[in-house]
């Protein structure tokens, strides 16, 4: 049924990206926000406002009770957890359905066996999909872990079924750390995540993170809206995105994306997701499925032209997918650079006062941040603050632009990571594609020595 009012559970770049396409479809916006955010553009933009708590996020955007009021309140027919926060959080989901309000997003059971990395992981082998050797399940038992770890060949991973967000990690290069690693490791994730449960995975030597674009109608049809390149990442944190990925052929795009669309529409999938790949010489590797809309998702809208918030929109309404997967094109190229409040080297936070801003523009240039000038960064948050998307007919000429719209931001007041983006654009490697997930620390700690 058709959406009235939607509650956007989110705040920054990502509420305003939501209020955006639902008042492109005539549909009205609740904003939601913590003390902190009281002067916040999401809140300024949306048709209505409401203060549900106190800076700290499990206050206030992790505050299940304080969120559903405010729904309530507001007559708000559906919410939006955009990503972060509750978004993957699959008793909310149900907490939210059992009032009687569409919630705009995967359904519960998805999310739950998706959130699981290990139960995510069995899933997709069963769907067919190429997983990274590892474990079959949780590891706890010190002796079989040796075993399997000698058996897969060091070095070794090890992940918290939990983990997220980069977190939750260890690489293990010999068999002497191991059993210590490992129990370490548990207590981090006990502590971290509320559950100790670690698996084992091989540890790729020089990977690229390629992840598909995928949406689901929740009826068994299911499209691919092409792969994003995220290989350049910090503290295993992106940095820099971009579609095409420049190693992907069209046909190894075509028959990728079709077994991942297949796995989906087997599943019964609603909603948009992303699938998570590692990729080495040729061969792609699952790592872990995102129940949600991604940051980096407009590289993937500027190559389509499909509008990704709108079609979460239309299929929590319960309408079909608005497009075919033979009516997709990808044409031409975007990147994305996440701009941070941060310092550009060494990456310590900054927040406070904007005291100048303005945002690139011009052809094909897309800025999505609530900044402006007056602005006070609370420090309470991701240091996300904007993000710059970019494309172009050409991976060359989108780097060009790139460079262009990156010299013509201003943001003063705060340090930003807008040089580091700069510098990153004038090197040979990035000009070539030649990145894989370890370039970018290599690449800064070269830099740290000079
Ligand atoms: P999270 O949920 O925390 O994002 P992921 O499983 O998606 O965790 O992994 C995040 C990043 O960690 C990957 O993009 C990659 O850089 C690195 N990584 C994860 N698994 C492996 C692996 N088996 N070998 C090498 N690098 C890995």
């Amino acid at each position: 049924m058709a959406i009235r009012r939607i509650l956007i559970a989110n705040r920054g770049e990502i509420a305003l990206r939501i209020h955006r396409a639902a008042h492109e479809m005539g549909i009205e916006t609740v904003a939601v926000h913590s003390t902190a955010d009281a002067d916040a553009m999401h809140v300024r933009l949306a048709d209505h406002a409401v203060c549900i708590g106190p800076p700290p996020a499990r206050d206030s955007y992790l505050n299940v009770a304080a969120i559903i009021s405010a729904a309530e309140i507001t007559q708000a027919d559906a919410i939006h957890p955009g990503y972060g926060f509750l978004s993957e959080n699959a008793r909310f989901a149900e907490i939210v359905e059992a009032h009687g309000i569409t919630w705009i997003g995967p359904k519960p059971e998805h999310i739950r066996t998706m959130g699981d990395k290990v139960t995510a992981k069995k899933t997709a082998g069963a769907l067919g999909l190429p997983l990274v050797p590892g474990s079959d399940g949780a590891v706890s038992d010190p002796v079989e872990a040796a075993q399997l770890a000698e058996a897969i060949g060091y070095p070794v991973i090890i992940k918290a079924a939990s983990g997220g967000g980069g977190r939750g990690m260890k690489v293990v290069n010999s068999a002497d750390q191991l059993a210590t690693q490992i129990s370490q490791a548990r207590s981090e994730a006990k502590s971290a995540f509320g559950d100790d449960t670690v698996y084992l995975e091989k540890y790729l030597g020089n990977p690229r993170h390629i992840e598909f674009q995928i949406f689901g109608d929740g009826k068994g049809n299911a499209i691919h809206l092409g792969e994003r390149d995220c290989s350049l990442q910090r503290r295993h944190q992106k940095v820099l995105e971009e579609a095409p990925s420049p190693v992907i052929t069209a046909s190894e795009r075509e028959r990728m994306g079709s077994i991942v669309a297949k796995a989906m529409a087997d599943m019964g999938y609603r909603g948009a997701g992303t699938i998570e790949f590692l990729w080495e010489k040729g061969e792609f590797f699952f790592i872990e499925m995102n129940t949600r809309l991604q940051v980096e998702h407009p590289v993937t809208e500027a190559i389509t032209g499909v509008d990704l918030v709108r079609e979460q929109i239309r299929i929590a309404e319960g309408l079909p997918l608005s497009v075919a997967q033979d009516e997709i094109e990808f044409k031409g190229h975007a990147i994305e650079c996440r701009i941070n409040a941060e310092d550009p080297w060494n990456f310590t936070p900054s927040p406070g006062l904007v005291t100048s801003y303005h945002a690139a523009g011009g052809m094909h240039v897309r800025v999505d941040s609530g900044l402006y000038a007056g602005y006070r960064i609370p420090p309470h948050y991701d240091s996300m603050i904007a993000k710059l998307i970019v494309y172009g007919r050409t991976r060359e000429g989108c780097i060009m632009r790139l460079k262009r719209a990156l010299a013509e931001m201003v943001i003063e007041g705060v340090n930003s990571s807008v040089p580091l983006h700069q510098a990153l654009l004038d090197e040979t490697d990035f000009q070539n594609g030649d990145y894989s997930i370890k370039w970018l620390e290599e690449w800064l700690s070269k830099k740290n020595e000079i």
